[in-house]
């Protein structure tokens, strides 16, 4: 069967199943967005190309994100960053403050919200404009001008944003943070509001399916053997405190966010995002896990 043959089975199959959970309420913007919106689009590399259901309705992708954010601190300064933050899954929330102390302020991985707020501090250290600098970045890898912050949803968290503040002060306090707390922390709530559709975020990542190249440009984001590492975290830390369900389900390393989207890559074949806003207890999109897992088995198109 053909690759869109079997997305459209899939979404017809899931798209039935009764939809369980809650939209993240703790973010008031994203508590508003219609919790039943729907979309999935799949990106090859041999140049296929095919969506359904809400696939172009733009979303913020919040912790999708920081998959963005450390592939731009790698690209600009290698292994250093290595010295900052690890890369071991964390088995606890995404916002713990817990292991924090007994690691000496090192986050364990960059997709905890610690570890996004020290790729952050890099990054302001770094660029000359932080937010214009990163979002041409993004921009850059599709060759696409229509992705954007939205600053409601970056300032409707950062008016309630009082974990990730403690995150930042904490780290700061092991010295693990080189600028004003105030300054990082407005950086990571407007990058976590990128918003995209699912099209424009399969495309996006199209670079970690082809060895750290983006096909829009040929230009080269990260090296061969970066992109296999930032593959390898999606794939170890990048669903939260289920990243070994993700792996046992659907085996695609990827990234999910609190807006209930989720973008996983197949190294030399596909990228695939899925949209869906309600969330299971974990904090993963309940029919996004569903529908990627009836995919890859389907298709049988998974690294295992
Ligand atoms: N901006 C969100 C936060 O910091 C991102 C969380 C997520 O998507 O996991 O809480």
């Amino acid at each position: 069967m053909k690759i869109e043959a079997i997305l459209q089975e899939t979404y017809n199959e899931v798209i039935g199943f009764e939809n369980i959970g809650e939209t993240a309420s703790y973010i008031p913007e994203l508590a508003g967005v219609d919790p039943d919106l729907f979309g999935v689009h799949i990106s090859t590399l041999d140049g296929k190309s095919c969506g359904i259901g809400n696939y172009q309705e733009k979303f913020s992708i919040q912790s999708i994100a920081k998959t963005l954010s450390v592939t731009y601190a790698y690209q600009m300064l290698g292994d250093k960053i290595w010295e900052k933050v690890g890369v071991e899954p964390s088995g606890t929330a995404f916002n713990s403050l817990v292991q924090l102390e007994a690691d000496y302020g090192k986050p364990r991985n960059p997709f905890l919200n610690a570890g996004a707020i020290v790729i952050s501090d890099i990054l302001i250290s770094n660029l000359s404009n932080p937010k214009d600098d990163f979002l041409d970045f993004v921009r850059s890898i599709d060759d696409n001008n229509q992705i954007a912050y939205s600053r409601k949803i970056a300032q409707s968290e950062k008016e309630v944003g009082y974990r990730n503040i403690a995150l930042c002060n904490f780290i700061k306090s092991f010295g693990l943070i080189d600028n004003e707390p105030s300054d990082v922390l407005d950086f990571y709530f407007t990058l976590c509001s990128i918003e995209m559709t699912c099209e424009e975020l399969s495309r996006t990542f199209l670079y970690l399916s082809n060895n750290g190249i983006s096909p829009k440009n040929n230009r080269e984001l990260l090296t061969e053997s970066q992109s296999k590492r930032v593959n390898a975290l999606m794939q170890t830390c990048g669903f939260y405190d289920e990243s070994g369900e993700f792996a046992f389900k659907v085996g695609l390393p990827g990234k999910s966010g609190v807006s209930g989207g989720i973008v996983a890559v197949h190294p030399d074949q596909y990228s695939i995002a899925v949209w869906s806003p309600r969330l299971n207890p974990k904090g993963n999109s309940y029919k996004g896990m569903k529908f990627l897992e009836a995919f890859t088995t389907k298709s049988r198109l998974s690294i295992f």
